[in-house]
């Protein structure tokens, strides 16, 4: 399989170099030539597979440089690292499957996607005999996830940088009781935002980026997007394991990551309804699908914080198909953003677009209302993530269909939000309980570019 830019500028590459590309080199993101053709057949061929079996048969398709047998190995370690036998297990309360994809190490479905993700960097950078530096922010789930997917890796070094004081407790210290010597945690005096600008600003000095051998974890490497598809198979095979019915999926969105994994394995030729796009105040993306209407707003801080984004990168994959594979009208598009803060759309392509998506945008009342029903119905605990999928999937989906919702965080990640609706403490799992005692490594630094270019500079592999 090779890889091609949404924006046209690049010529077809491997699956390794696309895993080590990131972002593609004209601005665009990568995408498959094409896609695997799953069929009825191969699919029911799947039914009898484990999690790790299944996501090899997915994911072997899309790789070609990679023999079987390590190929294998990878996602064997991946996997592993999963405190449930079925990695992502699908649980049925009150008439709604429930897609728990929160049973890695930081308990959100970034570990999915990351510890894979991980495997594989180290798996090239020792073939190749190269060393990465890894420089990121993060604002919480995604900066420890890719901590645990690389601490103790060969030829990696990991940078992440988080808002001091304004991450949640258990973010933090997710993040810094990982002690492993190629991990790095930067506690910056200032915002999201001011980490944010200093890894663009760092990335932008094409120079430095290149003599240091940087590169990013963000939700744009098409791995990522890959492992996730995984799981829509997986949660597909088990609600139809007691006979046929049809299957729709509601997926909680920041990025639009999880939700185009989705849309990959439709496109592969998983039998699904509808994909129920649901997002909180920070609603583009409803907007887009139920009024053509893509125009940015400010950013909204909710009580689910990891949807709280106005651009979604990951939205530039699903318009590179929109357009059917045209480049040129994936560049005139965000140049129309550019201008005039708007994607404007024909009737055609929004008749195409409802075809796959719905989508619903659910406020922080209805989310938090959503977490306190949901439990005294059925005892089951909703994270506020989780907890917008199921109220959308509620609004918008008909129950003679199997209703998937995605679980992207384990409730006690976000238990200050949930003890807030329920009114008393969420049971806190061991991995979260044990942290407290744990040593931690923490560097603190002003928002200042030169004085992380120095850090960097005194600690890369
Ligand atoms: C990252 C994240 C999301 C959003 O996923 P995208 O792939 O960015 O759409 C939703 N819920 C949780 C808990 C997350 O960490």
């Amino acid at each position: 399989m090779r890889y091609i830019s949404t924006r046209g500028g690049i010529q077809p590459i491997t699956f390794k170099d696309a895993v080590m590309m990131g972002l593609a080199t004209d601005g665009g993101l990568l995408l498959p030539e094409s896609y695997p053709r799953v069929t009825g057949e191969l699919l029911e061929s799947w039914r009898g597979l484990t999690y790790r079996q299944l996501a090899f048969e997915v994911i072997s398709p899309f790789v070609g440089d990679i023999p079987s047998k390590t190929l294998k190995e990878l996602i064997d370690r991946s996997y592993a690292t999963f405190t449930h036998p079925e990695v992502t297990p699908v649980v049925k309360q009150d008439g709604i499957y429930i897609l728990e994809l929160f049973h890695g190490v930081t308990l959100a479905f970034k570990d999915v996607a990351l510890q894979f993700l991980g495997n594989l960097f180290e798996h090239i950078l020792q073939e190749r005999g190269e060393h990465l530096n890894i420089v990121g922010a993060t604002s919480g789930d995604t900066g420890s996830a890719a901590i645990h997917g690389v601490r103790g890796k060969k030829g990696i070094t990991i940078f992440i940088m988080h808002p001091k004081g304004k991450t949640s407790a258990v973010q933090a210290l997710q993040m810094t009781t990982v002690t492993d010597e190629n991990v790095h945690n930067i506690a910056v005096h200032g915002t999201f935002d001011d980490c944010q600008d200093m890894v663009k600003a760092l990335f932008n000095d094409l120079s430095f980026k290149e003599t240091y051998a940087l590169g990013a974890v963000n939700s744009i490497n098409w791995a990522r997007v890959l492992a996730q598809v995984v799981y829509y198979f997986w949660a597909w095979l088990r609600v139809t394991d007691s006979g046929p019915t049809p299957v729709s999926f509601s997926v909680p969105t920041g990025n639009f990551g999880d939700i185009f994994a989705g849309y990959v394995a439709k496109r592969m030729g998983l039998p699904v309804d509808k994909l129920l796009l649901a997002t909180n105040e920070n609603n583009i993306l409803t907007r887009f699908i139920n009024e053509g209407d893509y125009s940015l707003s400010g950013v909204v801080a909710t009580v689910s914080p990891s949807m709280d984004i106005q651009v979604a990168s990951n939205f530039e994959r699903y318009l590179f198909h929109l357009y059917k594979e045209d480049p040129f009208k994936v560049r005139s598009a965000f140049a129309e953003l550019r201008e005039k803060g708007r994607i404007s759309f024909s009737e055609d392509e929004m008749r195409r677009v409802r075809a796959e998506f719905c989508s619903a945008s659910v406020n922080q009342d209805q989310t938090l209302e959503t977490i306190v029903s949901f439990y005294r119905e059925t005892g089951y605990l909703l994270d506020p993530h989780t907890a917008v999928g199921v109220c959308a999937a509620r609004e918008l989906l008909p129950d003679h269909v199997a209703r998937i919702c995605l679980a992207t965080a384990h409730p006690a990640k976000f238990g200050e939000v949930v003890e807030k609706a329920i009114g008393s403490q969420s049971p806190v799992p061991p991995s979260i309980a044990s942290l407290a005692g744990m040593p931690t490594r923490c560097d603190e630094m002003d928002a200042d570019l030169n004085k992380l270019r120095d850090f960097i500079t005194s600690r890369v592999g």
